[in-house]
């Protein structure tokens, strides 16, 4: 009995080292799920500006497309405006070239019509000379024939010069008026043209001004995208290595409960198949209820979410059962705690084996320190105080001062 005892205390001694190991601040998997959704939130966030960042950079490409086919558009348009101020150049000159030669036609005409209508004077003033009596000068008829032919070749000729003066005129005039008729059309095509640039001048700055824009926002957005880049990875590497915690951690457990058969299997070296050991009557079920709810060993604190050997079991059971002494014996502790952390209000019990029993979380106690108690008396009821999440009974077996795990000691089906 005393070798048990002493490979029992060593083997606690081994499951504290073990738990030692084990990471102070344990990892649940809610939390790796409410780390996940974080991540996915960011995620999300992450892919909308990129998103935003690619239609955005689309824009970008439409605008640039838009620019170059007016700067096109303005190019052509600026050789078209050279070629009709050449143009221009090339009839205002003519205009000019016409214009004096109009203005000598005019001159020619006007001097030969001066002397033309000069000759008539004269005729008229000096009337011994006229056409006439320059034809009945003639001395014969031969003579009288070549005279009138001289004053006809004469006349004619007046009449084809002033002509031809004239014409000339006109056709300095017909000219003039033609390059004047040109040149008021290419100036209006000019003017068309120079309103045509100013629109698409003002348009190409509209369209500078809108890039410029863009450019500014695609580079807030890369930035946003940098920052959102980061969380995201920042919160996936905290998913990654808190799923690797609870990895070790389950690990650790997986360890613990082997650690924890390995000692059953000790306790009871009767085989494979658990049979607990013959109980000796010395206890008895401390409550009416017998589910229990969790069992003795290592595992998940419900309150604090850390692995932790749990020293007793836990029978559920409704606010105000009765809770009864396991065997005989001295209350050695009857404390009453409405805290909320530890055992709450709970009595222990010293049995002449050498045993202690132990029921915490109680609402109420029945007992007293010192007071000695039968098998089966009320101590307490059942209730939820010290580190409890809802009522039960937490109860223990001691032995030597460590504790047990109190179900091989009793003979009855739980729940
Ligand atoms: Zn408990």
């Amino acid at each position: 009995m005393k070798r048990i005892s002493t490979i029992v205390i060593l083997l606690m001694l081994c499951l504290s080292l073990i738990v030692g190991s084990i990471p102070v601040c344990a990892v649940s998997q809610s939390e790796i799920d409410a780390l996940e959704e974080q991540r996915d939130i960011l995620r999300t966030k992450r892919d909308n500006i990129a998103s935003q960042l690619t239609s955005m950079e689309s824009d970008m490409e439409a605008l640039l497309h838009n620019k170059s086919v007016l700067d096109e558009e303005s190019y052509l348009l600026s050789q078209d405006m050279l070629l009709i101020s050449q143009q221009l150049a090339i009839y205002e000159e003519a205009v000019a070239e016409k214009s004096s030669a109009l203005e000598e036609a005019v001159r020619n005409e006007q001097v030969h019509y001066m002397l033309y209508c000069k000759r008539v004077r004269d005729m008229e003033e000096h009337s011994s000379w006229t056409y006439l009596s320059y034809i009945l000068q003639a001395d014969d008829i031969p003579e009288l024939i070549s005279r009138m032919t001289d004053v006809s070749d004469i006349m004619s000729a007046d009449q084809i010069s002033r002509k031809n003066y004239i014409n000339a005129k006109t056709m300095a005039e017909d000219a003039l008026s033609e390059y004047e008729e040109i040149l008021a059309a290419e100036q209006r095509k000019l003017d068309e043209l120079k309103s045509a640039e100013n629109e698409l001048n003002e348009k190409i700055a509209e369209s500078s001004r809108m890039i410029e824009a863009l450019e500014k926002d695609i580079e807030t957005y890369t930035a946003f995208q940098e920052i959102a880049e980061t969380e995201f990875a920042e919160a996936q590497a905290l998913v990654d290595k808190k799923a690797e915690e609870l990895r070790k951690q389950q690990e650790a457990e997986e360890a613990l409960k082997k650690q924890q058969a390995a000692q059953t299997t000790q306790q009871n070296p009767t085989g494979t198949t658990y049979t607990p050991p013959a109980t000796s009557g010395y206890y008895m079920w401390p409550s009416s209820c017998t589910r229990i709810t969790s069992p003795f060993g290592p595992r998940i604190h419900p309150l604090y979410g850390q692995l932790k050997p749990h020293t007793g079991v836990d029978i559920g059971a409704w606010y105000g059962t009765e809770i009864y002494a396991a065997a005989e014996g001295t209350v050695c502790t009857a404390v009453l705690d409405f805290g909320s952390t530890g055992y709450g209000s709970y009595v222990a019990i010293y049995h002449p084996n050498g045993t202690t029993t132990l029921y915490a979380h109680m609402s109420s106690l029945a007992v007293s320190n010192g007071q000695y108690v039968k098998q089966g008396q009320i101590i307490g009821y059942v209730g939820s105080t010290g580190a409890s999440n809802g009522p039960h009974i937490h109860f223990e077996i001691r032995q030597n001062g460590v504790c047990v795990d109190p179900l091989p000691y009793f003979k009855i089906s739980f729940s």
